[in-house]
């Protein structure tokens, strides 16, 4: 057994920091980065994170942003809030949380794509009893399989994440991140996977909500350990955000290039991100409005279902919308705008 971690939030908060965690304050009922102060809620459209004072005034505005392994601020946090929640920002830390969920949702309509996106599990075994797969945890032992192991860390030290069991009877994989610049991924790896990187955050290992404890059962946080490569490749293709973008608008959908409607796609998503991050009203409908536009343009584009999902999700996030509230926009705007297919000759 691991050796225990503090129980105490701001003990805990000050041990892995020391260890080089990343921590911000989070709410102990809804889980989510305390409040913006009422100046930074009432900047508006002008705002930006880069410039806010309220950051290096060792405030924790800004959510993820504001983590920090500062003991004399995060003494400080918890001197005026004892009861929040440490969270750790995951690409700060240098780490990446992958969060096999337990949900209580339906399988995908067609398991044998819906599975494990991009991976055609035609004629697998594990589908013959489908009632067999409940969690992320068995989502990732279908995909283990299918590249290569046992088990999703090989029996070396060098392998072993940071596990943690969630209240809710999922588990938490903290591993050091594979590559740079990888973001959130929510079910891009496989059904109730969801991968959260860069400017995302979970729950530290040890943290006591509302409902329940985050127990660590595996690893050691002080050397969270390094995924096999076959997991760090296919994290890296669910997490990999959009190729940048060279031009400034979208390529003229007439010029087929090869990769032209991908391209053409990634820049609306771009684009509408951008959009999205500084309006401070009417981000819903935004949002959906983008979401319906690029199911429009999905199947011309090429470019797979949940990657653009994700690309979306991500969106909807980073203009402040709660992830969940964005992936069900998202879910439902993209299935929507699916049904109206854009071709090039209509845009
Ligand atoms: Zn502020
Ligand atoms: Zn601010």
């Amino acid at each position: 057994m691991p050796t225990p971690l503090p129980a105490r939030p701001l003990d805990l908060a000050l041990h892995l920091a020391a260890l080089g965690w990343h921590i911000l304050p989070l709410s102990p009922t809804s889980k989510r980065p305390l409040a913006n102060c009422s100046r930074c809620r009432s900047a508006g459209r002008a705002h930006l994170i880069a410039t806010c004072p309220c950051r290096p005034a060792g405030r924790w505005c800004h959510g993820v942003h504001a983590a920090t392994t500062d003991p004399a601020r995060l003494t400080a946090w918890w001197q005026h809030q004892p009861e929040v929640v440490p969270g750790v920002a995951a690409g700060p830390s240098g780490l990446i949380l992958i969060d096999l969920d337990a949900h209580d949702d339906p399988l995908p309509t067609d398991p044998t794509t819906g599975l494990l996106p991009g991976i055609d599990l035609t004629g697998d075994p594990a589908l013959a009893d489908p009632a067999g797969i409940r969690t992320g945890l068995h989502t990732l032992a279908l995909l283990t399989r299918r590249r290569g192991g046992p088990c999703p860390w090989p029996a070396v030290p060098e392998h072993q994440p940071v596990v943690v069991t969630t209240p809710s009877g999922g588990r938490h994989l903290w591993y050091r991140a594979p590559a740079a610049n990888l973001r959130q991924a929510l079910g891009a790896l496989g059904w109730q996977i969801d991968i959260k990187a860069g400017w995302n955050y979970g729950l530290a290992p040890g943290a006591i909500t509302t409902a329940g404890t985050y127990s660590l059962r595996a690893g050691d946080p002080a050397f969270p350990g390094r995924m096999p490569p076959w997991l760090a490749r296919e994290v890296i293709r669910a997490a990999s955000a959009p190729p940048a973008r060279s031009q400034p608008h979208p390529a003229p959908p007439r010029a087929r290039s090869a990769g032209a409607p991908a391209n053409y796609l990634t820049t609306v998503i771009t684009r509408g991100t951008a959009h999205l991050a500084t309006l401070s009203d009417g981000r819903q409908r935004a949002l959906s409005a983008l979401a319906y536009q690029a199911g429009g343009l999905l199947a011309w584009s090429g470019l797979p279902e949940y990657q653009v999902t994700s690309w979306l999700i991500a969106a909807g996030e980073a203009s402040g919308l709660p992830t969940r509230l964005a992936t069900r926009l998202v879910h439902r705007a993209l299935a929507n705008g699916t049904q109206n297919p854009l071709s090039p000759s209509r845009i």
